[in-house]
């Protein structure tokens, strides 16, 4: 079984004081913690030359939310997988549904950017999920083996990559799917991986995102083949991010 990980996604959220918020994190990452569950920070790009720095040390691992294809280059407003491997962060978030949506971000491109991501050493999270008109018409299964097989590059093993399954309907809108949906559905995401990747597939680590709060974490970490949680808005306040962690304590 892969080592569970909890991660926090803290999208277009935090200045400078949130840097307190991330030293509560370190302080309540205990021993115990630590020998059960890993955990992982996306801040902002503005925050992202600081956390790796002040994590030194915490244990606590640093990624950002997004990066360019390209390595280098005339893409004014972008940072490549490159330069945040060059700020001390060890992964990247590639294909949230929020870029997907906001950014026209297709498989193609996702996929592009979780290639560079291992180019520079990244371990690259990539975000799949349906929306809900794709769940009411009983295509949420289609939808994401089909953006599994667009968006994961080949050669991918449990050292490169992540695949976090975020419905869309779930995110931020305080719904989550049944258990017995989440089950189905990362039973089918890790029998894809395993096909696509034969024994390498069993250690890609399968998170699921979408609303997971102190409250519910229980029962989703709970399912198989859940390897650990996504988590938006409960990221940005230690006390509620390690409360979902100490599930596993
Ligand atoms: C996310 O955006 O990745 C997410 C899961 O958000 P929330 O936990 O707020 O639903």
């Amino acid at each position: 079984m892969p080592r569970p990980l909890i991660a926090g996604n803290w999208k277009m959220n935090g200045l400078k004081g949130a840097v307190a918020e991330f030293g509560r994190m370190m302080e309540g990452y205990d021993r115990k913690m630590r020998a059960r569950v890993d955990l992982l920070i996306c801040p902002p790009a503005t925050l992202l030359a600081t956390l790796p720095v002040v994590a030194l040390g915490s244990r606590i691992a640093i990624g950002a939310q997004d990066c360019h294809a390209k390595a280098s280059g005339a893409h004014t407003g972008d940072i490549s997988a490159e330069m945040i491997a060059d700020t001390g962060a060890t992964f990247v978030i590639v294909g949230h549904s929020e870029r997907r949506a906001d950014h026209g971000e297709t498989d193609a491109v996702v996929r592009a950017k979780a290639e560079a991501a291992r180019r520079a050493g990244l371990i690259a999270i990539v975000c799949v999920g349906e929306t809900e008109a794709e769940r009411r018409a009983g295509v949420a299964l289609d939808v994401v083996r089909a953006q599994l097989a667009g968006s994961i590059p080949d050669g991918a093993t449990g050292a490169d990559l992540v695949v976090a399954y975020e419905p869309v309907w779930a995110i931020g809108t305080g719904l989550i799917p049944t258990m017995a949906d989440i089950a189905e559905m990362h039973a089918t995401m890790r029998a894809e991986l395993l096909a696509r990747f034969g024994a390498e597939g069993a250690g890609i680590r399968l998170l699921y995102g979408g609303s997971v709060k102190p409250d519910n974490a229980g029962e989703i970490l709970a399912v198989l083949d859940v390897d650990g949680a996504l988590v938006g808005g409960a990221s940005l306040q230690a006390e509620a991010f390690l409360d979902i962690a100490r599930t596993y304590s």
